[in-house]
């Protein structure tokens, strides 16, 4: 029953918004419910009011290129080079990092303040790029909430009681959760795509040992939509072990502390 009905949305792929599709990261052939154009648009039409609801970009002009040169370095080595991808800095205290489809990711005050180094903060940005390229994202959303709805919702400024609006819909995609096994793409391609950027892999393990340090002194918001960073380091360590990587990579510029804090 599941195979016909796989053939006759494969047959009819064409009429369909999504249908059967290779996943450019993985390669697996996967049902995707969302056009590559969907993505985009939900992207575009989402990405300021996630922004607004972190409490706005931050400010400083050195600081969103710092993070956008580091964003676009890993984009240019991505499975989507040409996608118009933005790293996009913003204010909210929280630790942490999202990516819409299409290719906004966003990285919080919370989490640049307590990262030391570059590479670090390379290894957040290419987890979340991964996101978006593997389309982890738009799966989630059409899994979680529903395409039709959340494109509906992007057009009801003012709504009647019990329709969704572009605020509430907003708060859902910030909050949406990861499979493991996406969670799990996301670290290893995500640490291939730092290496191939020039970075030192060990910038994501150390990334993972704050996240764990962080957590004992307050909840993070990373945690409620990402698995816990102790098992998630091991896997990383064992990649790290089995492929053989350039050495001597790089960690970025020498004072990322000092720089990072005296910008934000
Ligand atoms: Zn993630």
């Amino acid at each position: 029953m599941l195979k016909k009905t796989l053939l006759v949305l494969f047959l009819f792929g064409v009429l369909l918004p999504g249908g059967c599709a290779t996943n450019p990261v993985t390669g697996k052939n996967e049902l995707m419910l969302v056009s590559s154009a969907q993505e985009l648009q939900i992207g575009t039409q989402y990405a300021p009011e996630v922004e607004k609801q972190m409490e706005g970009r931050i400010a400083n002009r050195t600081i969103q290129n710092y993070v956008s040169g580091v964003g676009q370095s890993i984009a240019a080595v991505s499975h989507m080079p040409d996608l118009d991808f933005q790293y996009i800095a913003v204010n909210h205290e929280s630790v942490n990092a999202m990516a819409l489809p299409g290719g906004h990711i966003f990285i919080t005050r919370g989490m640049l303040e307590n990262l030391t180094t570059e590479a670090q903060l390379a290894s957040i940005l290419a987890h979340e790029t991964v996101h978006v390229t593997a389309r982890h994202s738009a799966a989630a959303m059409s899994r979680q909430i529903g395409i039709d709805l959340i494109l509906s919702a992007a057009t009801n400024e003012k709504t009647p009681a019990g329709v969704v609006n572009i605020a509430q819909m907003g708060t859902q995609l910030i909050g949406l959760k990861y499979s493991r096994e996406h969670e799990h793409e996301s670290d290893t391609f995500g640490l291939d795509y730092m290496v191939m950027a020039g970075y030192d892999p060990a910038g994501m393990v150390e990334m993972m040992e704050i996240l764990q340090q962080q957590s004992t002194r307050r909840k993070i918001e990373f945690f409620s939509t990402h698995p816990n960073p102790a098992n998630r380091k091991e896997s990383i360590i064992e990649r790290m072990a089995a492929n053989v990587y350039p050495q001597n990579l790089k960690t970025g510029r020498k004072d990322y502390k000092k720089y990072v804090l005296d910008n934000l």
